[in-house]
């Protein structure tokens, strides 16, 4: 190995100790000041400055190359000359994936290749980072030791820190001298996940909601970085503060404000913010400090298993989120999306609704489950949906090539050639198998021993109404009024409204609509709303709640949905639904106004939504006074298992295939058919062909779903024999008393019988 002049210290047998990143920084802001830097100064300050024996700093050259550009502590004479080819060698793979590596023992990696002439053969450990910018690699820089050891985080968080200021100064220095345009991840990547909304996409993929890259990373001036930051500070809690009281009509109430305290408590207490300050003392502007500090909480929040702690982290990174914003500003939407594949973190129902306005074929989502209204809205806009592992987001380019598979439940960037023909075919399939469903549209829905299942449609918006022609559905089993309001940004005002709801009603041309009435709050967000801040919105102040606490905006939804009947029959369901009194309340609010709306309804009906368990055990009050249940198994079930309907962890551990529930539906089958009070199910349930099956089997004959569920339940049904079924069921509840799914199992049974389940 060759000597150098200023060598890093040598470390003996004294306790690893973490680098010095202050005067890291500090030395490459004089350096860079001096305008006389190299890339061979900034592999020394960091060999210095992370304590490690050696660092090299490869960057990329034309035909996804990678070339040896500088290092302190390996062979002078190799720089120049080394080359490896993307995806080559560690460094390579480095360059290719995107990720940064941290290897006690580099030698033995699967992927170290040996290269005689950098002089590296007494070096153990390796930290490589790739240089990127801009989605582009620009190159590699990586720090060695002799000693086997994992660098620390704080170590790692630095040499992240040096490479985006490398990928800087590349950028800046262009094709001329230093670097030239750099190459993207070039590996096939695949992230397993959950199929939110059936179907598969084919395009280019479109990351949102990563900050800009920042242009300033270095500062001399800390002190104006402080007050840059703590003016951010101020505004982001200025947000928060109208955040916490947005949906809290008169101001923040002493809930809002204990919630808003323990949030700020958290947010301050924890010591990001000094972390942060103490970065911009160590010479980092404002925003590379946020950023260098919320990358080391995500990768803490990535290691801890503790829901609540997991919690308080997300709400330290939603803060430093705020931060950034307030400091440089999120990159704003793209004017279109056609054809792209949007990868998100998060999506609210009103965000999804903008989106697909702006052309995306389809969408994968870090955090999502298949109940949320999210899923459900892809699902009405047959816009295929899937909720991916985590680390998508951060790994994705735009632009890169990508199979949605919202079927199989992967998401494939940069697929191999192969793959694709594979998925071109399936494609193909699809197209097959749709023309095969579509013989079933004017099909009664009579099952083999001669029972009529009704099949009604779950929709919400007035582009979803041609549904009714196109699956030959029986009528609307769930008209979801708040996604309109949604979609608009707002609830409309009572003629609005009502032309609305008289549209539907046009639509349906007599056939059956059930309207819900408002059921805002938990995800369903009008724009420009937050959120409560509430620590369990989804059993918090939403739905029929805030309608019976502010009974103008539920009494002007009412006298909405009379006027836009004009005389026709109109069933009017409420959501959420927890006693027999509110039910009362609602119902009595609805006759007041109807006792004023002429001409009056030929017929009203007036239902609920089961969704709250504690109704379960006031079913006999409750079919003296209502009119028809329909069972939101979404809710029903996260409620029933408390299991929250949005947690991807949760998604397939609790079923409704499982004895419980299909005990409980039966009884309810019973009792409602003493009573002579109309039964459905309107949960996403409903619309699994395998699920219908069995709630048809339980005696439920009428079932609500989304539009592309009707032709798929339907064609099994109509090959379904239930009294075949029933025995079978009764035998797999006994075996599943435990509590477990009987999904595999009646599957087993239903693809034995020929039903496409
Ligand atoms: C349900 O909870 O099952 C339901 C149909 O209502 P939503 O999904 O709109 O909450
Ligand atoms: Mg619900």
């Amino acid at each position: 190995m060759q000597s150098v002049a200023e060598s890093p210290p040598k470390r003996g047998k004294r306790k690893p100790k973490f680098g010095d990143t202050r005067n890291l920084f500090a030395s490459l802001r004089d350096h860079l000041a001096s305008g006389a830097a190299s890339l061979a100064d900034i592999a020394r300050l960091v060999a210095i400055g992370l304590l490690a024996d050696a660092a090299v700093i490869y960057i990329a050259r034309p035909g996804e190359l990678l070339e040896l550009a500088a290092t302190q502590g390996l062979n002078v004479s190799a720089v120049g000359h080394t080359r490896l080819r993307a995806g080559e060698g560690i460094i390579g793979m480095v360059a290719a994936s995107g990720d940064i590596l941290n290897l006690a023992d580099a030698q033995n990696h699967p992927r170290y290749v040996y290269r005689a002439e950098i002089g590296e053969e007494a070096m153990a450990s390796m930290l490589a980072v790739p240089v990127k910018r801009a989605g582009r690699t620009l190159g590699v820089i990586a720090v060695m030791s002799r000693e086997a050891r994992v660098y620390a985080p704080v170590e790692v968080e630095s040499l992240a820190t040096v490479s985006m200021l490398l990928a800087e100064i590349l950028a800046k220095a262009g094709a001329t001298d230093m670097g030239e345009e750099g190459f993207s991840d070039t590996l096939p990547r695949r992230y397993s996940g959950h199929v939110l909304a059936a179907g598969i996409a084919r395009g280019q993929i479109l990351p949102y909601g990563a900050p800009p890259p920042i242009a300033r990373l270095l500062t001399d001036d800390p002190h104006a970085e402080l007050k840059r930051l703590n003016a951010a500070v101020e505004t982001a809690n200025k947000g928060l503060d109208k955040l916490f009281s947005a949906n809290m009509p008169g101001g923040a109430t002493s809930t809002s404000r204990d919630v808003l305290e323990a949030y700020r408590m958290v947010t301050q207490s924890s010591g990001w913010l000094t972390q942060i300050r103490e970065a911009i003392e160590d010479g980092l502007t404002a925003e590379t400090a946020v950023d260098k500090v919320a990358r080391s909480l995500r990768d803490r929040m990535r290691r801890i298993a503790d829901p609540y702690l997991r919690e308080r982290l997300a709400d330290i990174e939603d803060m430093v989120g705020r931060l950034m914003v307030a400091l440089g500003g999120m990159a704003p939407k793209p004017e279109r999306a056609d054809g792209y594949i949007l990868l998100v973190r998060r999506l609210g129902p009103a965000d999804l609704l903008d989106w697909h306005s702006r052309g995306i074929a389809g969408i994968a989502i870090e955090e999502a489950s298949a109940s949320g209204h999210a899923a459900i809205l892809a699902r009405a806009l047959g816009l295929p949906a899937l909720q991916v592992d985590r680390g998508a987001v951060e790994t994705a380019q735009e632009g890169d090539p990508a199979i949605l598979d919202a079927e199989g439940g992967t998401l494939i960037l940069r697929p191999e050639p192969a793959v694709t023909e594979v998925y071109d075919r399936a494609l193909e399939a699809r197209t097959v198998r749709a023309a095969a469903l579509a013989t079933y549209r004017d099909r009664a829905t009579v099952t083999k021993d001669g029972t009529e299942i009704k099949l009604m449609l779950n929709v919400g918006l007035a582009l979803e109404l041609d549904q009714l022609e196109r699956t030959g559905a029986d009528g609307i089993g769930l008209y979801r009024t708040e996604i309109a309001a949604l979609a608009a940004g707002g609830i409309p005002d009572v003629a609005g409204q009502a032309a609305e709801y008289g549209r539907v009603l046009d639509r349906a041309q007599g056939k059956p609509v059930q309207f819900r009435t408002l059921d805002l709050g938990a995800d369903k967000l009008l724009p420009g709303e937050a959120g409560s801040g509430e620590e369990n919105p989804a059993m918090g102040w939403r739905s029929l709640r805030v309608g019976l606490d502010r009974p103008a905006i539920l009494r002007r939804q009412l006298r909405a949905l009379l006027l836009g009947a004009q005389g026709r029959k109109l069933s009017i369901m409420f959501p959420m639904v927890a006693t027999v009194e509110e039910f009362r309340t609602a119902r009595d609010l609805l006759e007041a106004e109807a006792a004023r709306i002429r001409p009056a309804p030929e017929e009203l009906e007036v239902g609920t939504m089961l969704e709250v368990p504690a109704l379960l055990f006031q079913l006999p009050g409750l079919l003296a006074e209502a009119d028809f249940i329909s069972v939101g198994t979404n809710d029903l079930m996260q409620f029933l298992f408390a299991a929250d309907r949005g947690t991807p962890e949760l998604v397939d551990r609790y079923d409704t295939l499982s004895a419980p529930v299909l005990e409980l539906l039966e009884k309810l089958v019973i009792v409602c058919q003493e009573a002579g009070v109309a039964l459905s199910i309107c949960g996403e349930a409903a619309g699994r062909p395998l699920d219908a099956l069995a709630f048809a089997a339980l005696g439920i004959t009428c079932l609500s779903m989304s539009g592309n569920a009707i032709l798929p339940v339907k064609a099994v049904l109509v090959e379904a024999d239930l009294n075949a079924l029933r025995p079978v069921l009764r035998e797999l509840r006994r075996a599943g008393a435990a509590g477990g799914s009987i999904r595999e199992p009646l599957a087993a049974w239903a693809r034995e019988h020929n039903l496409a389940v």
